[in-house]
This record gives structure tokens, sequence and C-alpha cells, in this order.
């Protein structure tokens, strides 16, 4: 946790160092009677980032518990493979960090992006073009991208043009603006408003990473899990539709659902695993 969290700090202490610097003129200025002015000369070329809409995950319209003293007890939803499909789940919703406990819960979701460097921000803070497949729901999901422009913290530095592959944790989007030092923007002085992503290291998606896992909960480490779940839509049960009885007829009036899909409807779920 410590390290990590060190880290999103340094990094959006990084993203507003900049800004912070030049505020500072335009706060002193406030106290003088002067109209409003250009930025000094001296910081036109200065790439400041500042935090615009933080990360947001999915809230949990229901809670379920899986306790591993049923697992494969007849007639228990609890199945070695619905343990497996959770913990992966988890897996990617957890990075592994220096805190005692070894990973700590994700501040946003994590991607696998495939980016292309077009140019260094300074501080392992990369302008690039990536693409990343969506992540969560539809509703309240990160949504896919395809060579969209967008600023990554790596782990280590990289050259402009290089390209590469890494987990991003999504931080949410930044405002940015900057001078751009590549075709077709060369030259141009921007403000943007941009998808921020973390490099980091989501757990290991392995059996033996899973069984710790099952040992720690049995030993009182309390772990939960948020997953989209398809249940049976509570409106129309099941149907897809609702009826309605007409009055001189023998069929009902049947009314297409508006809360569902087929009768199946997708919510957030929060499962608790337990002893
Ligand atoms: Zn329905």
């Amino acid at each position: 946790m410590i390290t990590r969290s060190l880290l999103l700090f340094v990094a959006f202490g990084l993203m507003t160092h900049a800004s912070a610097q030049t505020a500072a003129p335009a706060a002193k200025k406030a106290t003088e009677p002067t109209s409003e002015t250009a930025a000094p000369k001296a910081d036109e070329d200065a790439t400041i980032i500042t935090p615009f809409r933080p990360a947001q995950l999915p809230v949990a319209k229901e809670t379920h518990t899986f306790q591993l003293a049923k697992l494969n007890k007849l007639q228990a939803t609890e199945t070695t493979r619905e343990l497996q499909r959770l913990y992966s789940a988890y897996a990617n919703q957890n990075i592994v960090d220096g805190s005692p406990a070894g990973f700590s819960k994700a501040l946003g979701f994590i991607a696998t992006i495939t980016y292309v460097v077009h140019q260094d921000l300074g501080d392992n803070r990369y302008f690039v073009k990536a693409s990343w497949p969506a992540v969560g729901s539809i509703k309240d999901g990160l949504p896919a991208a395809t060579d969209a422009y967008c600023i990554l913290l790596l782990d280590h530095p990289v050259a402009v043009g290089s390209s590469g592959k890494a987990n991003g944790m999504h931080v949410g989007m930044v405002s940015i603006q900057f001078t751009a030092k590549f075709p077709p923007l060369d030259g141009k002085r921007l403000t943007m408003r941009r998808d921020a992503f973390l490099e980091c290291t989501p757990l290991e998606d392995s059996p033996a990473a899973l069984q710790k896992f099952a040992t720690e909960i049995l030993q009182g480490s309390s772990y939960s899990v948020t997953t989209l779940e398809k249940v049976t839509c509570k409106t129309c049960g099941g149907l897809g539709f609702t009826r309605e009885a007409q009055k001189g007829k023998l069929e009902d009036k049947r009314t297409p659902c508006t809360e569902c899909e087929s009768g199946k409807s997708t919510i957030t779920v929060e499962t608790k695993f337990i002893p």
C-alpha cells in the first residue's frame, strides 16, 4: 500500500507541480488591481498537467458471500470453477505493492494498454497514442479506445517513437497544457483533457496465488471482489415483457420490459469471501 500510494501521490504531485509554479505569480497578481494578462513568456513551453476528473469505480448493487466451507458441497453455488472466476477478477482489481500484505486494491480500472510514445513529458510521464479494451460495464466502466491520445506514467524511461504494452491503472482524466513536439501538431500549444494511466502490476492469477488467497481467507483475511453479473430481471420476472389483461380479449397485452434485455439484467455485485 505505502509504496504504491506514494507513487500515486508522486504521480499527481508531478502533474500538479508545474501548475503550482505558474499559479504562484497569478496569485500574487490577484492582490494588484491589474487586468487579466497572458501567462509570462518563460512558461510558454511548460507542460502543465492537472487532475480533471477522478477515476470512478462502480458501486455494487448487491452483496453476495462466497463461503469457502461450502466449496463443492451439494447444491452450493461455491464451486472450484466459480472461485477461480472470482479470483481472476480479484487479481485484476488489485495491484502488487510494498505493503505488508503485498498488494492493495486498485484505485481505478486496470486495462492492458498498447501504446506508441509521441512525446516525453519528463519524470517518466509520456504523451502516447494508445489502445485499450473496455473494462467494466458500458454505463460506468472504462470505455475501450483505439489510437487515443492519453497520458501514461511508466515505471521506467522509454524512448520517443517506441511502442510497448503495459498494465495501466486508470487514474481518471487530466487536463494537459503543453506544446506538441510531433506531427501533425508540431509546435502547437494545446490544452486537452485526456485519460491518464499509471503503470502497475496486477496480482498474479495462478493456481499457487489462488491457493495462497484461499489460505488467507481461512486465516481471517477479509477480501471482496466486484463483478458484473447477469441476473433475472425483477421487474418482469425474467420474461422480457410485462403482461396486461385486456377486456374482452383472450390474449394479454404484452409490453417489452424497459429494465432488461430478454429477461436478464446486468448488475454490479460485490462478493465477500468468508471462511
Ligand atoms: Zn425485465
